[in-house]
């Protein structure tokens, strides 16, 4: 397939600057520098528009899990279009894909989370599993079940519900949120504990802290409790060991129900299909996913919900009530045709084995970088991992804010053809699953260098 070519990029450039308004962008320096612009992509690989080949250590935006190029998926959405681009899915309509595709997932997903939603995205499909927890207990006569309750650092997306339950202060900065439903317990960050308690200690703390917060509003208001199994946005925080199953047993106890967002962790971030109950052992009440459902190469999300659940909200209402959710584009075919084809990918090439084998090899090569002096912590599980460069290492104290710590590195990284994501004084890495063991000793590499030029900058 041919690839456009003469276009001109100083005026793409140019376009881009004067009117697009970018997501999660500091317009005071976006309008002096404006953007990069990716033109081209190759497996592990982006280009830009003068021809500079950049290893992607982000995957786009931790979701282009095949890698990119994948002509298969390009040949499978072609196919879709030119069979039937688009059909409503509202009422009693759908079409192959959309029905395909949510069987596929129903077997993949754990336990009895046998029934499928789609939306557009992460947010979408957070936001759609509020909905559906607030009629389902409306169903079930409990109507003042409403409350949400969520984790400081947890990120949830950027809906004005989703971004509520989103526990990052910084995104909230300017913003108004729904502070009257959503409540916010603290982040079991490991690295953050005081220095003289144990794993074991802290995790008790934590989960104590889940069960204060449901009696304090009352367990007749709490509908739910959001969490992503590995925090991704908030600084890749892997939570002690027994976290989520023992959570999700105070949630048992108190008919909450347990929503378990892995728009980041699902389709092989992890190494499984689902990282709830083949990483941590649990299954929840609800799973939310996207990004990594089509790689990226077409929006979708899915909110899968349990048979429990489906059989209280597709009941017959009694004064007329229907399910009145749902979207446009709800199980778009052309997305539904891209996720089949995707998790088929997948399966044939085993990607999830791939990621278990290379993931250990990237998480090891990381931890090399601890040698560093501002290198603090490096965390996160197989390919989804995180720097946290500190000041000082016995302390943990920041590094100043005005030093742009993580900015730093990732411009060092892009100097050196190598893309990885600043989260204020830290770096994030969500590779293409494909990754080799050349890219990533390029990657590690480029890292280290990038790093000591830092500590150089910063001297
Ligand atoms: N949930 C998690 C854990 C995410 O990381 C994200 C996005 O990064 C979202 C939800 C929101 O997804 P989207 O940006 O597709 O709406």
């Amino acid at each position: 397939m041919s690839k456009p070519t003469n276009i001109d990029m100083q005026q793409v450039w140019q376009q881009d600057k004067d009117h697009y308004i970018h997501p999660w962008t500091d317009f005071s320096t976006f309008k002096e520098t404006g953007s990069m612009v990716l033109a081209d992509s190759d497996n592990v690989h982006v280009i830009d528009g003068d021809g500079n080949r950049y290893l992607d250590g982000i995957g786009g935006l931790w979701c282009v899990n095949i890698g990119y190029g994948n002509e298969e998926m390009a040949e499978a959405i072609a196919q879709q279009i030119r069979t039937i681009p688009y059909y409503s899915c509202f009422g009693h309509h759908t079409t192959v894909p959309a029905a395909q595709l949510a069987a596929k997932l129903a077997e993949l997903a754990p336990g009895n989370l046998n029934h499928v939603f789609y939306g557009c995205g992460g947010s979408v499909a957070n936001d759609t599993a509020v909905r559906m927890i607030h009629f389902y207990f409306n169903q079930l006569g409990k109507k003042s079940k409403k409350q949400i309750i969520s984790r400081i650092d947890g990120y949830h997306g950027s809906t004005y519900m989703a971004m509520s339950i989103t526990g990052v202060k910084f995104d909230h900065i300017g913003f108004d949120i729904e502070e009257k439903m959503v409540h916010h317990i603290s982040c079991p960050n490991p690295y953050r504990r005081p220095a003289d308690q144990s794993l074991e200690d802290f995790c008790d703390q934590k989960v104590q802290e889940l069960e204060d917060k449901i009696l304090e509003l009352g367990p007749d208001n709490v509908a739910a409790f959001f969490a992503e199994p590995i925090m991704g946005a908030g600084g890749v925080i892997v939570p002690p060991e027994g976290y989520h199953k023992r959570t999700l047993d105070v949630c048992r106890k108190y008919g909450v129900l347990y929503v378990s967002d892995e728009v980041v962790t699902a389709f092989g971030r992890l190494g499984h299909m689902f990282a709830s109950e083949d990483e941590f052992d649990f299954v929840p009440d609800i799973i939310t996913c996207a990004k990594g459902l089509t790689s990226g190469y077409l929006p979708l999300g899915a909110t899968i919900i349990s048979d429990d659940i489906y059989e209280v909200i597709s009941k017959p209402q009694a004064d007329g009530a229907i399910f009145t959710h749902g979207f446009t584009y709800s199980g778009h075919p052309v997305s539904c045709a891209a996720g089949l084809k995707n998790i088929e990918i997948m399966e044939r090439i085993q990607l999830c084995n791939h990621v278990r084998d290379m993931g250990s090899y990237f998480e090891n090569q990381l931890k090399t970088l601890l040698d560093l002096p501002i290198v603090g912590d490096v965390r996160g599980r197989k390919f989804m991992m995180c720097i946290e460069n500190v000041a000082n290492k016995e302390t943990k104290e920041l590094i100043a804010p005005e030093a742009k710590v993580g900015n730093r590195i990732a411009e060092h990284c892009q100097a050196r053809g190598l893309i990885v994501r600043p989260l204020a004084h830290m770096n994030v890495l969500s590779p293409p699953l494909t990754l080799t063991k050349e890219h990533i000793d390029f990657l590690v590499a480029t890292l280290r260098e990038s790093i000591e030029v830092t500590i150089e900058d910063l001297r």
